[in-house]
């Protein structure tokens, strides 16, 4: 068959194998898909439609990359999260599945009618921000991250989502949130060891370090939070945090030293601890 007559289908026999994993006809799917400027049902509806040799060509230049390692989000410009279609660059961390846990947990506390506000440290893409402003109509959401692309990107994800109750503010965790006081505080900071083996694997390689690594211990962004948030919070406010697995009595620890009450963590849905928090206690 010459490329200018190979099918949907056709094409997606041929990749295969070019991909490991067990995603990886989903993946096929997803780079054509995005060659051709197309979703996954159209794929489907198209099989046997004949393909142009130039988008044959322009899929198998995403494959050649994806199969060196880059990923995938980062080769679509997209990723789902909170079943929201987001956009994603290079400059801000993939979001990913675990981080809807503090999603969960913020909404808990939040009610729909309820007119708070609350603030996201070190948003990136505004995942966590646009999900919970999404959700909240009535919240005030200021998302803040010390990188000024990210912040574009996130801007972005807002815009096209049409959530307007989301602002958005340049700095390092609490100092951008000027003397503002909020009621519920979220992060997904970064919270990987500088020697972790980790980020010499899988998408972590390509993502923004800043985003990731925070000290010997992955602590650092963690310790400046919890140590500063509590001039940020109105009373009985709480901070929710994520965290890496192996961290969770580190910070409740750390959370308990800060004056923080109900101080509790949540398992993610593989059973790891991975979202902490708790609530200013009330002074005197
Ligand atoms: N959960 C991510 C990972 O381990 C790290 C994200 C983060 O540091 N916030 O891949």
């Amino acid at each position: 068959m010459s490329a200018g007559s190979i099918t949907v289908r056709g094409l997606l026999a041929v990749a295969k194998g070019r991909l490991d994993g067990n995603d990886a006809s989903r993946e096929n799917e997803l780079l054509l898909g995005h060659a051709l400027g197309r979703d996954r049902a159209w794929l489907y509806a198209h099989a046997d439609d004949p393909l142009a040799a130039a988008d044959a060509v322009h899929f198998h230049s995403l494959l050649v990359r994806r199969a060196a390692g880059e990923p995938l989000a980062y080769i679509t410009g997209r990723r789902e999260f909170w079943s929201l279609d987001l956009a994603v660059t290079p400059d801000v961390l993939i979001p990913r599945l675990e981080t809807e846990l503090l999603v969960e947990l913020a909404l808990r506390r939040i009610s729909q009618s309820a007119q708070v506000d609350i603030a996201d440290l070190g948003t990136g893409s505004g995942a966590v921000a646009v999900a919970i402003a999404h959700e909240r109509a009535r919240a005030r959401v200021l998302a803040t991250d010390a990188s000024a692309a990210a912040l574009a990107v996130a801007r972005g994800n807002a815009g096209s989502l049409d959530t307007r109750n989301v602002e958005f503010a340049q700095g390092d965790w609490c100092a951008a949130l000027g003397n503002r006081k909020f009621e519920l505080i979220v992060s997904n900071p970064p919270y990987i060891a500088e020697a972790d083996v980790h980020l010499a694997r899988g998408d972590l390689r390509f993502e923004p370090r800043a985003a990731l690594v925070s000290g010997s211990d992955g602590l650092d962004a963690i310790c400046a939070i919890v140590r500063d948030v509590p001039m940020y919070l109105k009373p009985d406010g709480w901070l929710l945090f994520e965290h890496g697995h192996q961290q969770g009595a580190e910070v409740r620890d750390l959370l308990q030293r800060s004056g923080f009450a109900e101080v509790f963590t949540e398992r993610d849905l593989e059973g790891r601890e991975r979202v902490s928090g708790g609530r200013l206690a009330q002074a005197g």
